[in-house]
């Protein structure tokens, strides 16, 4: 019948007629007809236009929005109205997308309708989900009306770019020019309280509250009660929660999670009971949030007892239980619960469930068990985008790039479209590899074949590679390029590269601007004052040091732990407390002579005490990474291989002799620093040196 309808079309059937069918197929939500129709029609009007570009974003398809807005502009002689340009701005919003973003920008301006208050607080907005503060700051500067909602979304926009100070400058300035805030713009600006842990902010904004009757607003309270909790003022949050007459579900499950966030377990579980007391249905998102909490609060039988709580009430743990539980597990003490959940899973049929499967992929991984997640990869029947992009980050992870990419082609083989977490997955797994000349490639064609704009963390990932590789310069000249304000983890990066091949020119200016952008950063300055010591420049190193000691900082202690049968030792350094020290001290003592045969050189860069080159080389036998070792190695049980964990970079020298301990007791030693794996094996580790 619609066929019929169709063939009639191409046959001069009138315009109208045309038109009409396609709002009737587009009510239909029938999308995919939808375009049939539309592209049938010679001369479609504004309207069509429009209606079609709207249905686009409506069912989460922005990038078609964007693409039939492109050829709007190349093939329609008509020009776009406000109502066209809010619907695409919509679109650029949904996904990000600076580049078109501002070319949306552009046309508000050509077609003259930058004055229009709608329409330039949806390009606030829409700046803002790109975290494009200049963009959004320009557009704001030239509305001549403002309205709340202009200022609701600018400040959104600076908390969302991560500048809260700026944000709650903004929402100073709001109030002297005598806009009043609302429920809005009151659940936005809380968040930046949290971030700058700033409590006297969050109070003055919780008095205003209090003045203007916003208390019993479920998304102010809720903000405030969160704020409380992450600013550790729990009495605070309680008080707001107590006050607010009835408790919807979200406001609960807002202080079950602050609960856990402040360690009281115990609470939570407690206002879990009285939720059920009260008749409060229990949904899928407070059973969530009580069991991932135990985990995070390293309370897993708690957690498991729970899991079978709820299923005794007839709840089925649902992918949500499982996937909110299961990234708490990754870290070493976890692995045990980990693998209870995963039988969990194999014992509830729930391996169907993609989701599951992913968070497990992802837990193995971040256990260090990449062969586990290897395999479980394998065996699904299907893998949707979050899949590709787990396992491409797992293999990234692991320093395995070369893999990573081959995972990235076979998505694209199977047809996935590759979004901003495969890239940044695809190009930290070239960096890791150093395989520069395909992540240079890949970079260049995200968005241009892809669509996907690189964002700050891309850029970061990018100079990365290059700074790993040697290519400085580069490296540099990308930073100099960069669309937006390069990030800490950009200039951070350059600063690494610099620390390796030696270029203190370039370290200088790194740091310069790493010191404004995160001033109490002690990494920043042990690595220019180690950058300094390796060019034997003493004097600007110890100025640096005494620069840290005048400005109060402190070099973040560095330790390691190990599981030994299901117990954590953990290590700092120079440790002596734990019970085997006199054997572990020895039994590197007797190791360094075997690793000094091999060919190692002890590299005592990376001591910055003033001592003599025999108490330097003293100095480095008792890092934490090589105690941890040392003890994994005293206390094997016949395992073959060792994993220790450390919460700093691995140093180099004990990277260095790790790599030769390897060799000479023929052990697989598997370390994760706070950057990535390394697996040491046969005199050579995964990071081909590099990380
Ligand atoms: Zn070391
Ligand atoms: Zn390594």
């Amino acid at each position: 019948m619609q066929k019929a309808i169709l063939s009639k079309l191409t046959s001069n059937h009138s315009h109208f007629q045309a038109e009409k069918l396609l709002k009737h197929v587009l009510d239909s939500g029938d999308l995919a007809r939808a375009r049939q129709v539309f592209d049938k029609i010679p001369e479609p009007s504004l309207y069509s236009w429009t209606d079609l570009i709207t249905a686009y974003t409506k069912q989460g398809l922005p990038h078609e929005s964007i693409k039939l807005y492109s050829s709007f502009r190349d093939k329609s002689s008509l020009l776009p109205d406000r109502v066209l340009l809010l619907s695409v701005a919509k679109a650029c919003a949904s996904c990000a997308h600076l580049t078109k973003a501002r070319e949306i920008h552009e046309d508000v301006v050509r077609f003259r309708l930058q004055s229009d208050r709608v329409l330039g607080n949806a390009l606030i907005n829409m700046y803002g989900k790109c975290k494009f503060y200049e963009g959004a700051q320009l557009v704001f500067d030239g509305l001549r009306v403002k309205d709340v909602i202009s200022w609701t979304s600018l400040l959104s926009c600076y908390v969302n770019c991560g500048l809260s100070k700026r944000a709650l400058e903004v929402f100073g300035e709001m109030g002297f020019t005598g806009f009043k805030a609302n429920e809005m713009t009151l659940s936005s600006i809380l968040p930046a309280c949290s971030d700058l842990k700033r409590l006297s902010s969050g109070r003055e904004i919780h008095g205003y509250v209090m003045r203007n009757k916003f208390d019993e607003n479920p998304f102010v309270s809720s903000a405030l009660v969160d704020m409380y909790a992450r600013c550790s003022s729990l009495k605070h949050a309680k008080l707001v929660f107590d006050n607010v007459p009835r408790h919807d579900i979200v406001l609960s499950n807002v202080m079950l999670s602050a609960y856990f966030l402040n360690g009281e377990s115990g609470c939570a579980l407690n206002l879990l009971d009285q939720m059920s007391a009260q008749g409060v249905p229990l949904n899928y998102e407070s059973w969530n949030t009580v069991i991932s909490g135990c985990v995070q609060n390293g309370e897993n039988t708690q957690a498991l007892e729970l899991l079978a709580q709820m299923q005794k009430q007839g709840l089925k743990p649902n992918h949500i239980t499982i996937t909110s539980g299961l990234p708490a597990c990754s870290s070493l003490e976890c692995l045990r619960t980990g693998k209870q959940i995963h039988a969990f899973i194999s014992r509830n049929g729930m391996f169907e469930d993609m989701t599951c499967t992913t968070a497990l992929i992802y837990m193995y991984a971040k256990c260090g068990k990449l062969e586990v997640s290897r395999h479980i990869f394998n065996m699904m029947p299907s893998r949707d985008i979050v899949a590709w992009n787990t396992m491409i980050i797992a293999n990234s992870m692991h320093g395995n790039g070369e893999e990573a990419l081959m995972l990235y082609q076979n998505m694209l083989n199977s047809g996935s479209k590759p979004n901003s977490v495969t890239f940044s997955g695809v190009l930290s797994g070239c960096s890791h590899s150093r395989l520069v000349e395909e992540g240079l490639r890949v970079f260049d064609s995200m968005s241009r074949d892809h669509l996907v704009e690189p964002d700050a963390d891309h850029y970061a990932n990018l100079i990365d590679l290059l700074s790993r590789s040697g290519r400085l310069k580069e490296a540099y000249g990308y930073i100099q390029r960069m669309p937006m304000e390069p990030t800490a983890s950009a200039w951070g990066a350059l600063l690494g590269g610099c620390r390796v091949y030696k270029n203190v020119e370039l370290g200088r200016i790194a740091a310069s601007h790493l010191f404004e952008i995160e001033p109490d950063n002690p990494g920043n300055y042990v690595l220019l004052s180690n950058i300094f010591v390796g060019a034997k420049l003493w004097e600007e190193a110890s100025h640096i040091r005494k620069l840290m000691e005048t400005k109060g900082i402190s070099k973040l202690p560095g330790c390691s732990w190990i599981q030994v049968k299901n117990k954590v030792y953990t290590f700092s350094v120079g440790d002596k407390s734990n019970e085997q020290s006199d054997k572990i001290y020895k039994f590197l003592n007797d190791i360094s002579d075997k690793v000094r045969l091999a060919g190692y050189l002890p590299n005592t860069d990376f001591v910055l005490q003033d001592l003599d080159q025999e108490e330097k080389e003293e100095a480095l036998c008792n890092h934490s990474e090589k105690l941890a070792v040392a003890f994994g190695l005293l206390n094997l049980n016949g395992e073959t291989s060792i994993r220790v964990f450390k919460n700093l970079r691995i140093c180099g020298d004990c990277h260095n002799f790790i790599k030769f301990t390897a060799k000479v007791v023929g052990v697989q030693i598997i370390v994760r620093d706070c950057l990535r794996f390394h697996h040491f094996k046969d005199g050579t580790c995964s990071c081909k040196d590099f990380w």
